[in-house]
């Protein structure tokens, strides 16, 4: 692949979604066993979109965690970055559907694998060649993937990528808000790019207004672009010179489970080999378009992974 190469690091795990949507876990008739973890899921987006990506994270050497590993595979994710832990199984989320397609999480880590993930055992020289570095998991709400987290960051950053971070805040799985804010901003200057949604705008200014004033609270030096998705309405976008909008797609969204992360995915692919776009609002809002299109279409159909478009039929969607 002769396109720059997208790492996202984090978790991957199975997510158990209801068959009926509405009820709750207990009344659920069945489950589809659907891939997932947001850094999984982008960089699926990447691939699926025709870029070169590489997922950095651990999974449980069981059955879980080798079907998680050739779905990266057969998605087109490339590199070494996988470690199996040997005592420790795959995390699992449940996933309760509402009948607006919102979803709520409940999930088993105690601890999943990708929670040991060590410093030590991250391969930097994979790390290293990568021109975008993308994170936003869970692995900084313990020990010791917290310290792997922040390593392969800094490892990435020396070596000259571009950081992206998507908070993906699950608020339930910390100990207390207040740690998760802390946490979440403790590592907000180091990215350059970010996404929020506006649920996450709104924890993490403790303000519950969605304006540009409360959104440039959380804007800092070394930003590039700060994103922040509203679902059904589109996207905001800030940079050092403009700011503005980009509406939404009108689907039928059955599942949201995956919809950041296509967006994500699909502003990655157009950006790692011309960073210039972010530095030129015509063009970053015909990217937005697309990254729009993608989160739209992801919305469409049960699951994140199976959901997550090509480019072609982004464009369809683009043409109407
Ligand atoms: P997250 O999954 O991080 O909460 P959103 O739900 O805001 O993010 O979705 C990301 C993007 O996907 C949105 O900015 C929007 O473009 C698109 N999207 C999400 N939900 C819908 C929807 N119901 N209809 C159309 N587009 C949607």
């Amino acid at each position: 692949n002769d396109k720059g190469l997208i790492v996202s690091f984090g978790e991957m795990l199975i997510d158990f979604v209801p068959t009926a949507s509405g009820v709750s876990l207990a009344e659920a008739p069945g489950f589809l066993k659907a891939p997932g973890g947001a850094p999984a899921n982008v960089a699926i987006a990447v691939a699926r979109l025709g870029g070169h990506a590489s997922f950095v994270g651990k999974l449980g050497d069981d059955e879980f965690g080798h079907m998680l590993a050739g779905i990266l595979k057969e998605n087109g994710v490339t590199g070494d970055g996988i470690l199996f832990d040997q005592g420790a199984r795959t995390a699992l989320a449940f996933v309760t559907l509402r009948a607006d397609g919102e979803r709520e999480f409940m999930f088993y880590r105690n601890p999943s694998a990708d929670m040991l993930l060590k410093p030590e055992e991250l391969n930097c020289e994979l790390i290293r060649s990568a021109k975008v570095f993308h994170y936003g998991s869970i692995s900084l709400i313990v020990e010791p993937c917290r310290s792997a987290h922040l390593k392969a960051m800094e490892v990435a950053k020396d070596a000259g990528a571009l950081l992206s971070y998507d908070p993906n805040l699950r608020l339930p799985l910390w100990p207390s808000p207040k740690e998760a804010r802390e946490q979440i901003l403790s590592i907000w200057e180091k990215a350059e790019v970010i996404k929020v949604s506006d649920v996450e705008l709104e924890f993490l200014t403790g303000n519950d207004s969605i304006d540009d004033e409360n959104a440039l609270t959380l804007w800092h030096s070394n930003l590039k672009l700060l994103l922040v998705t509203l679902g059904e309405n589109g996207c905001k976008y800030y940079t050092k010179n403009f700011r503005g909008s980009v509406e939404a797609f009108h689907v039928t969204a059955v599942d949201t489970t995956g919809a950041g992360d296509a967006f994500v995915g699909a502003l990655l692919t157009k950006i790692v080999d011309d960073q210039s776009i972010l530095e030129d609002e015509p063009r970053l809002r015909e990217v937005l378009k697309f990254a729009n299109a993608c989160g739209a279409i992801t919305t469409t159909k049960k699951g994140a992974i199976p959901a997550l478009p090509t480019g072609s039929e982004a464009l369809a969607l683009i043409k109407g």
